[in-house]
């Protein structure tokens, strides 16, 4: 149902998608939030609302520092060239910004450095001096990923600061065996500096009541609003929001040879990007910020950078004196074919490489079809996707226009019958009565149901198309009058479809309005007949995707990604883009948040085959943990008490610390192995084994069966 918002006349409306990292392409994973936003923005500027969408790119921080370096050009430089990419992909996409601009422009330094001071004045700063480690060669301090050493458990040479590839231990880069710079290869010393730090503890209160409201006004869903309580359960901790010289960024103001963390600037980059817009185009920049400000502010996200954004966004803007975001909007991750994006299966694809063999509109409209107002994780099944493309989008829509156009060009001229038969009448109304319920679904961004509903219709419309048999009437005598006005009716219907796809399939839908020969279309189209009226002669409209597209795509993408040079911060992971790898990173190392698990490579081959029979040997059970606690002296372990349906419940010890609290995991289903021969550890007997994925550390994920499975059910 339409809620208030959809029905007031003209809202103010300003949204943004997170800002992609100057340091790699845009790959498909990508694109989801590109494209689930940019719908949305052109479904809210079709209902003739003011909505502007702006994004830019993310420019600052060490990683592109080195890289600059490392190619012998100016950060500057460097930045430049990957935003004229960022910005050829998008456009190619059709995602429409109505600014891409960057972090590192005059705005952004103003409203950073600005914004900076008044949380100092708030109170909301303090100053502490930390250790650090420090290269004496290049002269600078080193976070955990620039350290490298052997492992401390397993003496496996070449580790990275905070955890071993290898074993999967996580330690200090202080506890590795003879570490070394991995900048420099010297090996680093213990170093003090004073940091910046911004006390995200003091606005608990604030960040509580903003996240308070239920229903269509609260700013987050539900899923994300629980991580939220989660992080307050665990205790918000001051956030280091200043890095040392040599640092690529903007300056701590009074602070000489302190830079603001790139984390600080980069949402500020949302405001200074609207600020750009607002100079080019006389909007009033304050009528957006201020508090109280009548105007709507949206940032779609992924889940990996909540913590950024619903957390210390908020509090910045609160305590620099201005508005708050209206809601967060969070996505999940993309999977390919149900797993993740893999450079060797060539499903690790870019932007560019998807553009050479296919149309974007293709995967426009299959996002659509799996997106959800949910925060869970979408799959890119190529067959599902080639088979959704062929028999909805073309099968389905596109046929509807093919299989009455030619009649109307031929036989009379062009032109549309002044009036519907009774049937096609009724088909039309019945198509343009969905429109509240298909604007509510866009609104609520459950561009699924949408375009499930809108297909529907379409089945519809080809009802009537096969009923009539319009090829049948053509070839009988004296038909003329009834074949003019099944053709126009289901042209009518085509077009009143076409509006509701709109904001999927913008290019599709410029082509047709060029064959209706009509103005732009507008969701207030909706009503109304398009009778009397002249339309061009009908081209094809699309293409049906063929197999031997997306075998080449694979192999290109496949190609592609072997050619591409490492990075200087890339540490072996090379399929996971530096965006993702820095923003990983950054969690990492500045939050507690345990869900930052950006595009891993699946490395591992695929084991031997076996028998069923060699399957069928191990007893796997759904659990529910009834309890998970600590062990006193143990690193790695959680003490699990599983209840599997029997008499008594199961003791398990599990590997998982590094990964888990307890109380995450306290209450939660998951699987088992129940017949695994009982072993005695050092605290205990366990009994049995949980099931997780992930190469360790904080990459750990352990199984959870969907809703409805119960303890002690086989998993078969
Ligand atoms: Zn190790």
């Amino acid at each position: 149902m339409p809620s208030d918002a959809t029905t007031k006349s003209s809202r103010k409306i300003l949204v943004t998608s997170a800002l992609p990292y100057a340091n790699g392409s845009i790959h498909i994973g990508h694109l989801v939030e590109y494209i689930q936003t940019d719908i949305w923005v052109r479904f809210q500027k079709m209902r003739a609302h003011s909505c502007h969408y702006v994004c830019a790119d993310d420019t600052h921080g060490t990683p592109i520092m080195l890289r600059a370096e490392q190619e012998g050009i100016t950060p500057e430089a460097l930045i430049e060239r990957v935003h004229g990419e960022h910005f050829k992909d998008f456009s190619d996409f059709a995602i429409e910004f109505d600014n891409y601009h960057s972090t590192h422009s005059d705005e952004n330094r103003e409203l950073s450095q600005d914004i900076y001071r008044r949380l100092d004045k708030a109170g909301l700063i303090t100053k502490r001096t930390i250790e650090q480690l420090y290269d004496p060669e290049k002269e600078m301090f080193l976070s955990d990923r620039f350290i490298k050493g052997g492992c401390p458990k397993c003496r496996e040479p070449d580790q990275y600061g905070d955890s071993c590839e290898k074993c999967g231990a996580t330690y200090a880069p202080t506890d590795l065996i003879k570490p070394y710079s991995a900048l420099s290869g010297a090996t680093p010393v213990t170093k003090e500096s004073e940091h910046h730090f911004f006390q995200l503890g003091e606005c608990e209160a604030f960040l509580k009541e903003w996240l308070n409201p239920e229903g269509d006004a609260a700013p987050l869903q539900l899923e994300a609003a629980n991580k939220m309580n989660e992080w307050f359960e665990a205790g918000l901790r001051d956030w280091d929001i200043s890095r040392d010289a040599p640092y690529f960024g903007f300056e701590i103001p009074d602070a000489p040879g302190k830079f603001l963390y790139v984390w600080l600037d980069a949402p500020v980059g949302y405001m200074a990007s609207f600020k750009n817009l607002c100079e080019k185009e006389g909007l009033d920049f304050d009528s957006y910020w201020q508090p109280g400000s009548d105007a709507e502010l949206y940032h779609f996200i992924g889940k990996d950078i909540l913590y950024f954004h619903a957390l210390f966004w908020p509090a910045t803007l609160k305590y620099a004196g201005y508005r708050t975001p209206t809601k967060i909007c969070v996505h999940g991750f993309l999977t390919v074919d149900g797993q993740k994006m893999s450079k060797s299966r060539g499903t690790f694809i870019m932007a560019r490489t998807y553009l050479d063999h296919l149309n974007p509109e293709y995967l426009r409209y299959y996002f659509a079809a799996k997106l959800s107002d949910r925060v869970e994780d979408i799959d890119l099944n190529l067959e599902d996707f080639t088979a959704r493309v062929n028999s909805n989008l073309i099968g389905k829509y596109i046929n509807i226009a093919s299989r009455s156009a030619g009649f109307i060009s031929k036989r009379f001229d062009g032109q549309l019958a002044a009036t519907l038969d009774d049937d096609g009448a009724k088909l039309v109304a019945e198509i343009q009565a969905q429109a509240e319920q298909i604007a509510a679904r866009f609104e609520a961004r459950q561009f699924s149901e949408a375009m499930r509903e809108i297909m529907a219709l379409a089945d519809q419309a080809n009802e009537y198309v096969s009923d009539k048999a319009p090829w049948v009437m053509a070839k009988a005598e004296g038909q003329e009058q009834p074949l003019h006005q099944v053709c126009t009716a289901i042209i009518n219907a085509f077009r009143v479809l076409t509006i509701y796809l709109k904001p999927v399939l913008p290019g599709l839908a410029a082509e047709v309005e060029a064959f209706l020969n009509i103005e732009p279309l507008q969701w207030s189209d909706v009503d109304g007949l398009l009778t009397d009226h002249t339309i061009n002669k009908y081209k094809h409209l699309m293409k049906r995707i063929e197999q031997p597209q997306i075998d080449a795509m694979l192999e290109a993408s496949a190609a592609t990604l072997q050619q591409t040079r490492p990075s200087p911060t890339r540490h072996g992971e090379a399929q996971q883009t530096e965006s993702q790898q820095k923003k990983r990173k950054v969690a990492k190392a500045e939050t507690t948040t345990p869900d930052n698990r950006a595009g891993h490579a699946v490395n591992d081959e695929i084991d031997n085959t076996i028998q069923f029979d060699d399957f069928a040997k191990i007893d796997l059970r759904i659990a529910r943990i009834v309890k998970a606690d600590h062990i006193e002296g143990a690193d790695k372990l959680l003490q699990l008490t599983l209840d599997i349906g029997e008499e008594k419940t199961r003791n398990v010890f599990a590997g998982i610390k590094s990964a888990y609290s307890p109380a995450e995991l306290t209450g939660k289903l998951t699987v088992m192995v129940a017949n695994l021969a009982p072993r005695k550890m050092r605290f205990g007997l366990s009994e049995g084994m949980v099931l997780a994925a992930g190469p360790g550390g904080k990459e750990l994920w352990i199984l959870e069966p969907h809703e409805g499975a119960q303890p002690g059910m086989k998993v078969k």
